[in-house]
C-alpha cells in the first residue's frame, strides 16, 4: 500500500505516472489530487505571488500533463505512463480557443433539478411518476455530501451511502441523470426556462417548465496563517479522500474550526490520529504542512490540518437565477414564498435554503416537489412534508470575530485566487464597505470560486471593521456562467 492509502485498491488498475520526473504508484480512475496524497505528495501548484498550493482547500490547480500547460489537475483522471508538472498560476493564461466546439445538444424536460444531492434526489423522486426529469451533478455521484460520510445520519435508518444507493434506484425512466455535469445558470425562454449544462466540452441545453434549486452549501473558510497551505483541508475534500477514495489526510492531523464533532468520528473510524486545536494561528512546513502554531504559541506537530467549521448556503446559483437574500441564522439565505419559490416555476430545496440534517432536506425536495406535482395539476400532499419538515429548526452560525490584529493578514488568504486578507482590509480600513467596490479593488470573488467561499468573510470582515450589521451589506448578485466554463464549449460563431 502507498503511505496513506487506507484501504488496499484493486491491483488490476495498478499504473505509474510522472510527477517532477519521479515515478510513483496511482491507480487507474483516480483523480491526480488522491494519487499523489496517497503518495505523501501535497504540493502540486504555485500561485502568482509564489505560495505552495495543494489541492484541497480552494484556488484552481493548473498542471502541465505529457506537456500541455493549463490542463485542470483537480478533475483530470490519471493514466498510465502520464507525466505531470507543476505549474503556476502566472503562466494559467488560458489560451482562449473560441472554435472547435460541439454542437449543443438540446433535452426537454418538465423539471430540471439542479444539484444531485439528498435534496434534489427527494425531488426528482416524488415527481417521476407524472414528469420528466434532468437531474443535474456536477460530481461524478449522487447524494452529495452524504455520499461522502460514513456515519449515519437521523432519519434514514441505514449508512448514507447505502440510503443513496437505494433512493436512486427507485428512480424509473422518467429521471434523467447526468452526473459530471455542471450547470451555468438559469435564464428565461417564453414557457420554458433555459438551463445551460456542460458534460466534458459538450454543451447541452436544458429546456425545463421548472427549476428546482438543490445546490447545497459550501464551506465556511476559516483564516489562519496559511490557511491554504499544501496539507490544509477543506472538510469536504477530508471526507471525500477518505470515504471516497480510501487515502487518508495524513498521519496526524490538526482539526480546527468550530465543529470538530462532524470530523472526529470519520477520523476515529479509520484510526487516523487527530488533536483539536480551536485557536490556529499559522500552519507552517517546507513543502506541505509540517506544524500548526496556536494563538497560545502552542506548537502541534502534524502533518495535516483539517478546518471543520459551518456550511453555509452557496448563495451564487439561487442569486444569479433572481433571488434576493435576507440574514438569517447567522448567514445569507434565499427568500422565498410560501411555497419555496424565489419566483415563479423556479423552486429551492436543501442546504440551499437553510442549513439542516439530511433527512430535513431530503423532505424539503419532497416538498417542493408536491408543490411542482400540484402546479402541474396532479395529486400532491406537501402539507404531510410541511409539517414533518416543522420539526426541524435550522441550524444558527454563531457570530464569528476575526483576530485581525493577532494575524499576519499578509498570509491570510481570505480567497484561493491570491487574493490576501490585508488587500481586503487596507480597503475596508480606508472608509470602504460596499462589496461591489471591495471586489473591484481587490478581486474578491471574483475568480474561480465567484465569492462562493470568499464573500461571507469579506461580509464579515467589512461589518467587524465598520460596525455595519450584516443584514445591511449589499451583497453582489453571481452573474453566469456560475462555475468555469471554457470558452469554446459556449461560443457560437
Ligand atoms: P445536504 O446539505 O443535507 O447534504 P443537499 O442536497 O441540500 O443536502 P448537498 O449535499 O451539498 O446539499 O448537494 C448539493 C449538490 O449540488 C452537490 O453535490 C453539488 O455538487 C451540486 N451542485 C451545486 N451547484 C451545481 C451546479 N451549478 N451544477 C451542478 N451541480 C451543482
Amino acid at each position: 500500500m502507498r503511505p496513506l492509502d487506507l484501504t488496499e485498491k484493486d491491483p488490476s488498475k495498478k499504473i505509474t505516472i510522472y510527477f517532477e520526473g519521479k515515478p510513483y504508484k496511482a491507480y487507474e480512475g483516480e483523480k491526480l489530487p488522491v494519487a499523489m496524497l496517497a503518495n505523501g505528495i501535497y504540493w502540486l501548484t504555485t500561485s502568482l505571488q509564489g505560495r505552495k498550493r495543494g489541492a484541497f482547500t480552494f484556488g484552481p490547480l493548473p498542471v502541465t500533463v505529457n506537456g500541455v500547460k493549463n490542463v485542470n489537475g483537480r478533475k483530470l483522471k490519471v493514466r498510465d505512463g502520464m507525466r505531470v508538472e507543476r505549474q503556476n498560476y502566472g503562466e494559467f493564461q488560458e489560451a482562449v480557443e473560441v472554435d472547435g466546439g460541439k454542437e449543443p445538444l438540446r433535452e426537454v424536460v418538465d423539471v430540471a433539478v439542479i444539484g444531485g444531492g439528498i435534496a434534489g434526489i427527494g425531488a426528482a423522486l416524488e415527481v417521476q411518476e407524472h414528469l420528466t426529469v434532468a437531474l443535474i451533478e456536477e460530481k461524478g455521484w449522487l447524494g452529495g455530501l452524504m455520499f461522502i460520510e460514513s456515519v449515519p445520519q437521523g432519519g434514514f435508518d441505514e449508512e448514507p451511502r447505502k440510503v443513496v444507493k437505494k433512493l436512486t434506484s427507485e428512480f424509473n425512466e422518467n429521471v434523467r441523470v447526468f452526473t459530471g455535469t455542471t450547470a451555468l445558470g438559469i435564464f428565461d425562454e417564453g414557457e420554458y426556462f433555459l438551463v445551460p449544462v456542460v458534460k466534458g466540452d459538450q454543451l447541452i441545453e436544458i429546456m425545463a417548465k421548472r427549476v428546482v434549486l438543490a445546490t447545497g452549501a459550501v464551506e465556511n473558510i476559516v483564516l489562519f496563517e496559511n490557511n491554504e497551505f499544501p496539507g490544509v483541508f477543506r472538510l469536504d475534500f477530508a471526507l471525500e479522500v477518505i470515504n471516497k477514495w480510501g487515502v487518508a489526510p495524513g498521519k496526524r492531523v490538526a482539526v480546527v474550526g468550530r465543529k470538530p464533532e462532524r470530523i472526529i468520528p470519520e477520523l476515529e473510524k479509520w484510526g487516523i490520529e487527530y488533536v483539536v486545536v480551536p485557536n490556529p494561528k499559522r500552519a507552517e512546513g517546507g513543502e506541505r504542512v509540517e506544524r500548526l502554531i496556536d494563538m497560545n504559541g502552542n506548537v502541534y506537530e502534524v502533518d495535516a490540518v483539517i478546518v471543520s467549521d459551518y456550511r453555509i448556503p452557496d448563495i451564487n446559483p439561487v442569486t444569479q437565477a433572481g433571488a434576493k437574500l435576507k440574514f438569517r441564522y447567522g448567514y445569507y439565505v434565499p427568500v422565498t414564498d410560501g411555497q419555496n419559490r424565489i419566483r415563479d416555476g423556479i423552486y429551492v430545496a436543501g442546504s440551499a435554503v437553510s442549513i439542516k440534517p439530511h433527512y430535513a432536506n431530503y423532505l424539503e425536495g419532497r416538498l417542493v416537489g408536491a408543490y411542482i406535482l400540484r402546479e402541474f395539476g396532479y395529486d400532491a400532499s406537501p402539507a404531510v412534508y410541511r409539517e414533518k419538515l416543522e420539526e426541524y429548526e435550522p441550524e444558527s452560525m454563531p457570530r464569528f470575530t476575526l483576530s485581525l490584529g493577532d494575524m499576519n493578514l499578509e498570509d491570510v488568504q481570505i480567497c484561493g485566487c491570491d487574493v490576501n486578507l490585508k488587500k481586503v482590509d487596507d480597503v475596508v480600513k480606508s472608509g470602504i464597505t460596499d462589496l461591489q467596490i471591495i471586489k473591484r479593488l481587490t478581486h474578491l470573488a471574483m475568480g474561480f470560486c465567484q465569492g462562493r467561499f470568499c464573500l461571507f468573510n469579506g461580509a464579515l470582515l467589512a461589518s467587524q471593521r465598520t460596525g455595519t450589521p450584516m443584514d445591511k451589506l449589499d451583497i453582489p448578485v453571481a452573474r453566469p456562467p456560475i462555475k468555469n466554463v471554457k470558452m469554446k464549449v459556449v461560443a457560437r460563431g
